[in-house]
C-alpha cells in the first residue's frame, strides 16, 4: 500500500512530527548543485518559531549556507548535532514514486535524501520542543550544512568559525546514515584529475601521432596495478574492505574514429586507511608516466604531457583516544562496540578542528545514493529515542 503522506492522517503516532517535519524537507530539491535557502529559510522559521535564533554562514557566491543554532545555556561548550542538508542528484535512476515526495510503503519512508540525511534532520527538528522544554545544563547546537556531497565543502567555513564566533561544541555527533551503529573511525578521499595531451594525426597514419586514448588507457592500467598491490599489502579487518581502493570514476577523449585523438583525460579517487600514505598513488603513476610513457610519446611531439592535478580531499576520522563523542554515543545507543567505515563524512573536518565526534544516525549506508531511497520508521524512533535520551542526560 502507497500512502501520500500529504494526505493521510493515519500516521504512526510516535513520529508523526518527524514524518512531517521529513514530508517538508524532501520537498526541497536539494541536490548538491543546486541552492538550500528555501530549505535553510524554514529551518530558520521553525527554530525562530520555537524562540531560538540561527546564524547563517553563506557560501561565497551566496547561493546556499550553513545554519549554527543554539538551544539553551551558552555558559558551557554543549553538544553539537550536525547534518548536511544536500543529496545526490536522481538522475539516471528508475524511482517507483517521485522521489521529492515522501512516501510510506510498508514501514519505510521513501524520497530522495530521507536517509542521508534528512532523516537525521527532521529528528533534531522534532526534538527542539523536547529541548526546549528541559531545563539544559548545557547547549545543544544544531549545524546543518550544504555541499557534503561535493567532497564536504560546506561545512568549512562554518568550521573555521568554532571557538571564534560561534561557540565550539565538546563533542558533535555527525547524523549521517549508520543504521544507529556508533562509528569512530572512516576512510579519506583524495580526487584526482589526469589530462593526457598527445597529438593528432590521420587513423591510417597512426605513428606520426600520439594517442592520447591508449595513453590514459595504459595509466588506467596502472592504477588498476597500483590498487591490486594495495590490497595485496594493507589489511585492516575494522574495514570494508580492509584496504586503501583506487577508482577510475570518469573518462572522457578523442573526436572520430579516423583521428588519432591528442586529447583524454580522467577523474579517480583513492580511498585511504586512515594509516595509508595518501600521497603514494599519485606519486607512483607520475613515476609510471615518467619512465614507461612519456619518453615515448615526446619523440614524436614536445607537446605531449602528463598531468594529474589534486581535485579535492575529505580527511580520514579517527576519533580520539577516550573520546567523549563516541562515549556519549556508546551510552546513549545502549552498546559498547563502535564500527569503522569505507565512506567519508565531515567528522574528519570536526575532529581536525578540536571538536571529538562520533557519527551515529538514523537509516542504513545501502539505501543512500541509490533509486528508491528510504529510511525506516523504527530507525527513526531510534533516532528520537537517542536525541530525548541526550535531553536527559543534559537536564538537570
Ligand atoms: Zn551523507
Amino acid at each position: 500500500m502507497t500512502v501520500d503522506l500529504q494526505r493521510t492522517s493515519a500516521l504512526s503516532s510516535k513520529t508523526t512530527g518527524v514524518q512531517e517535519l521529513l514530508w517538508t524537507l524532501v520537498g526541497f530539491d536539494t541536490t548538491s548543485a543546486k541552492s538550500n535557502l528555501a530549505l535553510i529559510c524554514f529551518v530558520e522559521d521553525y527554530l525562530k518559531r520555537h524562540g531560538i535564533a540561527s546564524t547563517r554562514v553563506p557560501s561565497p557566491d551566496g547561493t546556499k549556507a550553513d545554519l549554527f543554532a543554539t538551544i539553551g545555556e551558552t555558559s558551557a561548550a554543549g553538544i553539537g548535532l550536525s547534518g548536511h542538508s544536500d543529496c545526490v542528484p536522481v538522475e539516471g535512476q528508475r524511482w517507483s514514486s517521485d522521489p521529492f515526495t515522501l512516501m510510506e510503503r510498508d514501514g519505510k519512508l521513501y524520497a530522495r535524501g530521507t536517509c542521508d540525511m534528512k532523516g537525521f534532520l527532521a529528528c533534531v527538528l522534532a526534538s527542539v520542543p523536547l529541548f526546549r522544554a528541559r531545563k539544559l545544563k548545557e547547549p545543544i547546537h544544531i549545524i546543518v550544512s550544504y555541499d557534503e556531497e561535493a567532497g564536504c565543502t560546506g561545512v568549512r567555513p562554518l568550521i573555521a568559525r568554532l571557538g571564534a564566533d560561534l561557540p565550539r561544541p565538546r563533542a558533535v555527533v555527525v547524523g549521517e546514515p549508520t543504521s544507529m551503529k556508533v562509528i569512530d573511525a572512516h576512510k579519506r578521499i583524495d580526487s584526482y584529475r589526469t589530462r593526457v595531451t598527445g597529438r593528432e594525426a590521420h587513423s591510417s597514419m597512426p605513428d606520426i601521432g600520439v594517442n592520447a586514448i591508449a595513453a590514459a588507457a595504459a595509466l588506467i592500467g596502472e592504477l588498476e596495478r597500483l590498487g591490486a598491490d594495495i590490497a595485496a599489502r594493507q589489511n585492516d579487518p575494522r574495514f570494508e574492505p580492509p584496504y586503501s581502493t583506487v577508482s577510475v570514476g570518469t573518462i572522457k577523449g578523442g573526436t572520430a574514429p579516423n583521428i588519432v585523438p591528442k586529447h583524454c583525460e580522467f577523474q579517480w579517487q583513492v580511498r585511504s586507511l586512515p594509516s595509508a600514505a595518501p600521497a603514494e598513488v599519485p606519486r607512483d603513476l607520475s613515476a609510471f608516466a615518467e619512465t614507461a610513457l612519456l619518453p615515448r610519446m615526446l619523440q614524436v611531439t614536445q607537446e605531449a604531457a602528463i598531468d594529474t592535478e589534486t581535485k579535492g580531499s575529505v580527511p580520514a576520522f579517527v576519533a580520539r583516544p577516550q573520546s567523549e563523542a563516541v562515549a556519549l554515543a556508546l551510552e546513549l545507543t545502549g552498546t559498547r562496540h563502535t564500527h569503522a567505515v569505507s565512506y567519508t563524512t565531515e567528522a574528519g573536518l570536526f575532529e581536525q578542528a578540536g571538536c571529538p565526534s562520533v557519527i551515529c544516525g538514523p537509516g542504513n549506508i545501502a539505501q543512500a545514493h541509490a533509486a528508491d531511497e528510504y529510511v525506516s520508521i523504527a530507525q527513526l524512533e531510534a533516532c528520537m529515542a537517542f536525541l530525548a535520551g541526550l535531553a536527559d542526560q543534559l537536564s538537570d
